[in-house]
């Protein structure tokens, strides 16, 4: 294996690599200035064709590093699956999915599908029917594809295993192995993960040619974690949780109990303070899920409380801050908490609210982090001067119709800037869903956007909308 470190600033432009002008201007209008380290190191080589091991996480802009290498690749005019996506989660194989239509808008009709398990087979057969070039799924799901023989892999010449080392914790090994066993031998493989455990290697060893390996220097990740603990009661721990919002007033805020009964009383607590709070929890149906983490993702939801379990496979880019309501048992538990705000090159707050009882809990985690926690006062925590309770920027609308109707992204976008006149930056993300539609605008249009989008048409047809 060879190694390569990161390009220099003057390599960081996308027009360096040998894509075409529609390739780049798509990048362009996505706002993709500049390459990110992880992207001007392992491009030039994913573009030449090489298998690759790179050491990325998400928010390292991992994806669009090996979404532009299976683009290249593709054949557009040949219907059948030419690239394959293997995620270790749901949430991440959708993640992948949105950001490779984002990056495919440059070419006509790119068709990319996602396979999970979660979801009944019969629609996902039928959509292999009509033919994808990209597929994207959990490792599972797609074999049992490969079974029934709903989906081949004949036309396949790039395989993406992406958080390798999560696949392998998780158990997918034997999955892997048998979905490789169905490819091509000749093709492009390119692997993605934060960590090299033993397994990692294996894979690389069996299944890839060559391969270079893309590592970066990374400064250390906690370094940009601001941690700080405050002293709590029993009768005044979820109220401490509205006064942090209120004190620091981060965008997006994770908050981590140890119980669902603790989730609940933290979502009624924090609704009746005005914060708009949404619980993510085990029992939710998968498209009430959707919706919460959708609200979530495009900052219309300020704080989703969770227990661990509910928040496993959970990929956020943005989050400003975490709260341990509760300090977790487990000292793992608890770094694993607090890694999840400060991705990427922003910089994180992670709070923790301990009581007397859980002192014994705190000093674990002191000794594991090897120095001292930093305690701060609760009666420090007060909102700035004439601030309102804490709003999310964005509300979320939701149209009654999705892909089943065909509606894209650019029909919802064109509604509300072209028929009704709002400026494209009001709007925020557009995702759609098979049979909704949901789209994040400012705060201060939302009533008058949700009216005319409701009074107007969207792809020449009347719509359902309301503000959720
Ligand atoms: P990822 O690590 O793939 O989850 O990407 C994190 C976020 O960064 C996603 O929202 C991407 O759309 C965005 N992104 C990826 N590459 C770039 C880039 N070169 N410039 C700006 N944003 C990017």
């Amino acid at each position: 294996m060879t190694e390569s470190t990161a390009g220099t600033p003057a390599a960081s432009d996308f027009s360096s690599l040998p894509l075409s002008p529609a390739v780049l201007a798509n990048l362009a209008s996505l706002g993709y200035e500049r390459m990110t380290p992880i992207q001007a190191a392992s491009l030039p080589l994913a573009l030449a064709g090489k298998d690759l091991i790179c050491q990325a996480k998400t928010g390292s802009g991992k994806t669009a590093a090996f979404a532009l290498p299976l683009l290249a690749n593709l054949n557009p005019r040949r219907f059948a699956v030419q690239a394959l996506v293997l995620c270790p989660t749901r949430e991440l194989a959708e993640q992948v999915t949105q950001e490779i239509r984002r990056l495919a808008r440059a070419e006509d009709n790119i068709k990319v599908l996602t396979l999970t398990g979660g979801a009944t087979l019969r629609p996902q057969t039928a959509s292999l029917a009509h033919g994808a070039h990209v597929v994207v799924g959990t490792p599972g799901r797609i074999l049992d594809h490969l079974g029934r023989e709903s989906l081949t892999l004949e036309a396949l010449n790039t395989l993406v295993l992406d958080e390798a080392d999560r696949m392998l914790d998780m158990g997918f090994a034997e999955d892997i192995a048998q979905v490789i066993q169905h490819a091509p031998k000749q093709r492009q493989t390119l692997l993605f993960s934060a960590t090299y455990p033993e397994g990692v290697t294996q894979l690389a060893r069996r299944y890839m040619r060559e391969p270079q390996e893309v590592k970066l220097t990374e400064r250390h990740a906690t370094s940009k974690i601001r941690q700080r603990f405050y002293e709590v009661t029993e009768s005044n721990r979820l109220h401490a949780v509205g006064l942090l919002l209120n004190h620091y007033r981060p965008v997006s805020t994770l908050a981590f109990c140890n119980t669902k009964q603790q989730c609940r009383d933290l979502v009624a607590v924090l609704q009746a303070e005005g914060i708009v709070a949404l619980e993510l929890h085990g029992d939710l149906d998968q498209r009430d899920r959707d919706q919460v983490l959708i609200q979530f993702a495009n900052r219309s939801c300020s704080v989703l409380v969770a227990t661990d379990v509910a928040a496993r496979g959970l990929d956020i880019a943005q989050l400003e801050a975490v709260i341990n309501v509760d300090i977790t048992p487990d000292v793992e538990v608890h770094t694993h908490r607090v890694g999840r705000t400060g991705r990427g090159d922003e910089a994180g707050w992670a709070f923790s609210l301990a009581s007397m009882e859980e002192m014994g809990r705190v000093g674990r985690i002191d000794e594991m982090q090897g120095r001292a926690s930093e305690w701060h006062p609760l009666s420090e925590l007060t909102p700035p001067p004439g601030a309102e309770p804490l709003h999310p920027p964005m509300v979320t609308l939701q149209i009654m119709g999705g892909r089943k109707e065909k509606i894209r992204p650019g029909d919802v976008l064109g509604a509300l800037t072209k028929d009704l006149g709002f400026a494209a930056a009001q709007i925020g993300k557009i995702n759609v869903n098979d049979f909704s539609t949901y789209v994040a605008v400012e705060r201060g249009i939302a009533d008058r956007a949700c009216a005319k989008l409701n009074a107007g048409k969207v792809k020449g047809k009347s719509v359902r909308v309301r503000r959720l």
